[in-house]
């Protein structure tokens, strides 16, 4: 087992990171920016280094100042948490060649699965149903591209290989736009991923975002611990996340997780992963892989009692997983709102100085933070600073425990978006469950115009 890991991230995450060593007795070296000097979770680590200025790139994103620090402090591996370097396959390959452990997947499998062109043709080949679309890259030929877009059938989405956070995607309803469309799309990757390669496929008019987590050791064994419907989304951003996915048979869920865990299996995949699809009328169609740990992992942790970061730890160090598939029992219903620092109306970020912060509690209620009374919330990265949990036996007690979480929650100094959720508790989209991907966006619409 490792003595000591440098943990590559801030924030939330970056704590969450941190008492997973210390459960294991693992010292945690923590890095920060000049704008998390003052964070708390930098002053309990065991060790803590500055990495550089508060713009990213010369910090959390500087390889060379994370792996530098990594040496000096001699830690043995760095979990990346998620953001920042965490699906950089570079990144990977020089932690492993300065002699230390990546947690996480190897670098050419967060290679494989961070082009989303053969991410597919991996699944179509582990036999993870697709949405359909073109065979692999679309080529220059318009002819072809016209004939792709008709045989699909529109309409289409023209998505990045390389894409990623929501960007690099542009849904074409005729063929009037098609080239254009594709043209544009593509020209903006190669501006914004370094990779001008797009793909087509049918655009899916009213889907769920539903999500599968798998875990996976170096000897070949995977297990899936269920899924998660984060159908909840602003701007392809998710707000709000619960396990299990309402109104899905759970044989179908079954059956799509067992096809995760051979994926798994064929592309020798080792740490904790998510498989993301799309979910309408019955079906599941795979979107795209995540080779690290999640924002919302913890409804998964809530309804499985897996710790999600222990385990990542455990089988990057060389461990085999301690439990199989039939180990893996679901206990209840778990929702995670994320809280933002925004304006719950027109959601501009709203960093500042925390006056107040007063965290709910109580049976099934957990809050993964690094917020506290007096921290300021820097300008610089994202506005995402915690998470409220809510665990109960049943989905309606879990809404009920997250309704109580959200009205014992005071923050002061900055504005969050807890009055949005709030509102989204007693939707009846939200309480029947089974909502689309564009719910919420319509409804922030609908909103706007009253
Ligand atoms: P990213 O890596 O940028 O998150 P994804 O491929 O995961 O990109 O897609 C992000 C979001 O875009 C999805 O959650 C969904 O809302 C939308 N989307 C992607 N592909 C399709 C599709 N074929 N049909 C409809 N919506 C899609």
């Amino acid at each position: 087992m490792f003595d000591k890991i440098l943990i590559a991230n801030r924030g939330e995450i970056a704590l969450r990171v941190q008492r997973a060593c210390r459960e294991l007795g693992i010292k945690a070296v923590m890095v920060y920016s000049e704008a998390d000097r003052e964070a708390r979770y930098v002053q309990l680590a065991d060790e803590a280094i500055c990495v550089g200025p508060a713009p990213a790139p010369g910090s959390y994103l500087s390889m060379p100042a994370i792996i530098s620090a990594a040496e000096a402090t001699r830690a043995q591996a760095i979990h990346p948490g998620y953001g920042f370097l965490s699906e950089n396959a570079l990144f990977a390959e020089r932690v492993e060649a300065a002699g230390m452990t990546f947690i996480g997947p190897k670098a050419e499998t967060i290679r494989l699965m961070g082009d989303k062109v053969s991410a597919k043709n991996t699944m179509l080949n582990a036999g993870v149903p697709c949405v359909p679309g073109s065979r692999g890259a679309l080529a220059e030929d318009a002819q072809e591209i016209r004939r792709q877009a008709a045989n699909i059938g529109y309409p289409v989405i023209i998505k990045a290989a390389g894409g990623g956070g929501g960007r690099g995607m542009r849904t074409v309803y005729s063929e009037e736009t098609l080239l254009n469309a594709v043209s544009m799309t593509r020209e903006e990757a190669g501006r914004a991923f370094g990779n001008p390669e797009v793909y087509m496929e049918k655009f899916l008019q009213n889907p769920r975002h539903v999500e599968i987590q798998v875990l996976a050791d170096k000897y070949g064994n995977a297990v899936w611990l269920g899924e998660r419907d984060c159908s909840m989304q602003r701007r392809h951003q998710k707000v709000m996340e619960e396990a299990p996915a309402p109104h899905i048979e759970r044989s179908i869920i079954a059956k799509v997780g067992e096809r995760c865990t051979n994926a798994c299996v064929e592309m020798g995949y080792v740490g904790a992963g998510t498989f993301e699809f799309l979910y309408e009328n019955g079906e599941f169609y795979f979107i795209e892989m995540n080779t690290r740990v999640q924002v919302e992992h913890p409804v998964t942790e809530m309804i499985t009692g897996v710790d999600i970061v222990r385990e990542q730890i455990l089988v990057a160090a060389g461990e085999k997983l301690s439990f199989k598939q039939a180990d893996v029992i679901f206990t209840g219903h778990a929702i995670e709102c994320r809280i933002n620092a925004e304006d719950p109306k027109k959601f501009l970020p709203s960093p500042g100085r925390i006056t107040v912060w007063h965290t709910p509690g109580g049976p099934g209620i957990r809050v993964d933070s690094h917020l506290y009374a007096g921290y300021y919330v820097p300008p610089n990265y994202d506005s995402m600073v915690g998470k409220i949990i809510a665990h109960g036996a049943t989905r309606e007690q879990a809404i009920s425990r997250m309704r109580i979480a959200l009205s014992e929650t005071v923050v002061e100094g900055i504005q969050t978006n807890i009055p949005l959720h709030v509102e989204l508790l007693e939707t009846d989209a939200f309480v029947s469950g089974g909502a689309s991907i564009h719910y919420l966006e319509s409804r922030l619409n609908a909103a706007k115009h009253r």
